[in-house]
């Protein structure tokens, strides 16, 4: 019998599907109790000082060892309520894996990411089966809380608060809760519609519901909330993309990393997602690495990113960048865009070489083009990445306002708001 040839163009969209498999592949039973058993269950354990939610690790670890995966799920989840995304997305060569004791000798860290997934994963899969949500809630409060921004903040902050016995209406601005998980993660770390499903595990709680396309300013205002409500959480997270403010930067094929992401995570198909032959990617973060690899992974031919100071002034970690290495993106230091030029699209990208000069980064004149006909910017934040909260306190009769500032992912920042004022 003959085999069915592929056309070019399907054998094209199966190559991109293929590339955007999972970056990590879960661990099987029999990997996660090796990788389990070398944890040495440390006193004052530094991995779980650099944990942003102080997961107990050791102890969910060494439940995994014991076979008792339900229980170390609980661990895990007692802690950071979004820990599947966690164990995906975070930095964890900075965080516990970075402070992990097995750094110092010959060993290489244990894979505490990896871990965790494997004990999430788990119970959400059984959770899913039986529906038997793993969490029970307090009797009721009587306190009526709102929730602005269905993010990873806001519904970890309601899932918590629901647990409390309070109930929870989440206003959220787009058609799909989620937020920075939904849509602002590379897809190849949040494959198989994941932040879905945990969204779904999470309201299994009961006594939240969310309010869709209901935009703050727009069909509600802060003072309605305070009249109706006994509490309010904001959590609005980032605001878009700044502007580079050079010549040309209102050209086709210029736009936000953050959108270009978004198109990605939402899209059918990422074989149908837009993107150039030629990319240029303005940033020194995790997510302007994202950004880079992905485009490589849609056939980009060269995708450069670059970054108007040093190697080691990045926030993207040390692994990402070699991810990125890894995925042929060229990474360009100690530059800063000057103009784009192109007629009605871009089709080039002027740069300008840096240095600190009296303590400043300025520019040295020196200059160089480079071909770009999608050009990814991705700068300051319009609003800083905080979470504001505003609860009202009825046994002290006052309101608490809790300002955060970490730079830590915002969900991070919720469980620990949320052990600070509901508890
Ligand atoms: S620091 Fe490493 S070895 Fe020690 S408890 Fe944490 S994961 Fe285990």
């Amino acid at each position: 019998m003959r085999k069915k040839q592929l056309s070019p163009t399907h054998k094209r969209d199966m190559d991109i599907e293929r590339a955007f498999s999972d970056l990590h592949p879960p661990l099987d039973a029999g990997a996660a109790f090796i990788e389990a058993s070398r944890c040495l269950y440390c006193y004052d354990a530094p991995c779980i000082n650099a944990c942003p939610t102080a997961i107990d690790i050791p102890t969910f670890i060494h439940q995994i060892r014991t076979d008792n995966l339900d229980g170390s799920a609980r661990t895990i989840l007692d802690a950071n309520i979004m820990g599947g995304t966690c164990a995906r997305a975070c930095p964890t060569e900075i965080l516990c894996e970075g402070a992990c004791v097995l750094n110092k000798g010959d060993e290489k860290p244990i894979r505490i990411g990896a871990l965790q997934r494997r004990s999430v994963d788990h119970l959400m899969d059984k959770v899913a089966k039986n529906g038997t949500h793993p969490f029970q809630r307090a009797p009721q409060s009587g306190r009526r809380l709102a929730v602005i921004g269905a993010g990873p903040a806001g519904l970890s902050f309601a899932h918590r608060a629901a647990m409390l016995g309070h109930d929870v209406t989440v206003y959220e601005a787009r058609p799909k809760p989620g937020g920075l998980n939904e849509y602002g993660l590379a897809a190849y770390k949040m494959v198989d519609d994941f932040a879905q499903k945990e969204i779904d595990f999470l309201l299994g709680i009961g006594g939240i519901s969310i309010k869709y396309g209901k935009k703050l300013g727009e069909d509600f205002s802060l003072s309605d909330l305070k009249k109706q409500y006994d509490g309010v959480f904001i959590g609005i997270g980032l605001g878009g993309s700044g502007t580079l403010g050079i010549p040309g930067e209102d050209l086709d094929g210029v736009e936000p990393a953050l959108s270009f992401i978004e198109h990605l995570r939402q899209a059918k198909q990422k074989s149908h997602v837009k993107c150039g032959r030629h990319v240029v990617v303005i940033g020194g973060g995790n997510t302007a690495i994202d950004a880079a690899i992905q485009s490589k992974k849609l056939g980009a031919e060269t995708v450069t990113l670059v970054y108007r100071r040093g190697d080691d002034s990045m926030s993207a970690t040390a692994w990402e960048r070699d991810l990125a290495r890894l995925n042929d993106v060229q990474i360009r230091t100690w530059a800063r865009p000057s103009s784009i030029g192109g007629d009605q699209k871009a089709d080039h990208i002027m740069f300008e070489r840096t240095k600190i000069i009296d303590g400043r980064l300025q520019g040295t004149g020196e200059t160089y083009r480079l071909t770009a006909d999608l050009i990814l910017k991705l700068l300051a934040r319009k609003c800083c990445l905080w979470g504001l909260v505003i609860f009202r306190s009825k046994m002290a009769g006052s309101w608490l306002m809790t300002n955060i500032k970490h730079r830590c992912p915002a969900f991070m920042q919720a469980a620990i708001v949320s052990n600070q004022v509901m508890i």
